[in-house]
């Protein structure tokens, strides 16, 4: 019999989500657990195995499920191991897949979460049926996905794909996590816009709604909340940050010629007051050979439901691999 379902795992710094999905996309049980506090990486596993073993008695066993996916920071497709990763409480390289399939007994494919992302909107969302787009996820940070011919990128190192550690800004740039300074990322992240804000603030005079608060505590959402009732320098903050992502963009679509950019997160509830500059900059910026070629996309996954999806997207293709 075919496997009906399958299973995505979303693993962030502070929660991990999980659930059950169908072929159509939607999500038939799910669960989450922390993430951060299990300093033994076994602890973590077993409590996220004793989470899903709950949602698979929900449908009858782990034999309906063809594969699991999972989305996870620095998460390596080719290995399966996570490397790297700052924000977890885990040093070093854990393997990550390997670990859950042995857990579970189900394969386990493994990306980092805006590679998911980039699967979920081909499998389920807005780019379905295109072999050729970039998914840009705003977040804390900035991520992406890139997909060409129908393939994911992933480079010969499986890290493929940081287009929000590319420069853009080579003098006095604002510095990043990374370690360098001026990458797209410290502009047009959530915390990038909140990192504008202050900015603004202290070199203007002009009056707004963003003065009542405290610089310190400033984010994207108090930005947004200013911008739609009006306040010019809240806008003009927005104006900023989309040309910066436009211009970027621009770039972008020399590199792959993507028929879409496709953008996820927080940051694209902003909608025209980010996509309008973002599709001003972007035109204005392009080789005339890819003008008016590329489309500019919000991703319409419900913002709660598109970790888990984007994971699960992977579980259709999970393999039984044996793990180095
Ligand atoms: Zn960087």
């Amino acid at each position: 019999m075919e496997k009906p379902y399958v299973l995505g795992i979303d693993m962030g710094g502070t929660n991990t989500v999980f659930g059950i999905v169908d072929a159509r996309g939607t999500i038939l049980h799910s669960g989450s657990i922390k993430t951060g506090i299990y300093p033994d990486i076994n602890d973590y596993i077993d409590a996220l195995g004793k989470g899903i073993e709950v949602l698979l008695k929900e449908i009858g066993g782990s034999d309906k499920i063809k594969g699991i996916g999972v989305g996870a920071p620095n998460g390596n497709y080719f290995n399966g191991c996570i490397e790297f990763a700052s924000n977890l409480p885990w040093k070093n390289r854990i393997p990550l897949a390997q670990l859950i399939c042995e857990r579970l007994n189900i394969p386990v494919t493994l990306t980092n979460d805006a590679n998911a992302a980039a699967i979920g909107e081909m499998t389920y969302g807005v780019a379905r049926g295109m072999k050729d787009f970039i998914m840009i996820t705003l977040g804390t940070g900035v991520g992406s996905g890139i997909v060409v011919g129908g393939n994911l990128v992933y480079g010969h190192d499986g890290f493929a794909g940081e287009l929000g550690h590319t420069i853009i800004r080579r003098h006095n740039g604002r510095l990043c996590g990374c370690g360098r300074e001026g990458c797209l990322e410290t502009y047009t992240s959530a915390t990038g816009v909140a990192r504008t804000a202050r900015e603004y603030l202290e070199i203007r005079k002009d009056s707004s709604l963003l003065r009542q608060l405290d610089p310190d505590t400033i984010t994207s959402k108090d930005v947004y909340d200013a911008a739609i009732k009006g306040d010019k320098l809240a806008i003009e903050i927005f104006d900023f940050t989309g040309a910066i992502l436009g211009e970027a963009f621009a770039d972008f679509i020399a590199f792959s010629s993507p028929e879409a950019i496709v953008l996820f997160g927080g940051l694209t509830k902003a909608g025209d007051l980010i996509m309008k500059p973002i599709q001003e900059a972007m035109e204005k910026n392009v080789l005339k050979v890819f003008a008016g070629k590329t489309k500019l996309l919000f991703s319409q996954l419900k913002e709660a439901d598109a970790a888990i999806l984007g994971a699960s997207a992977l579980g259709w293709e999970a393999k039984e691999v044996l793990f180095e």
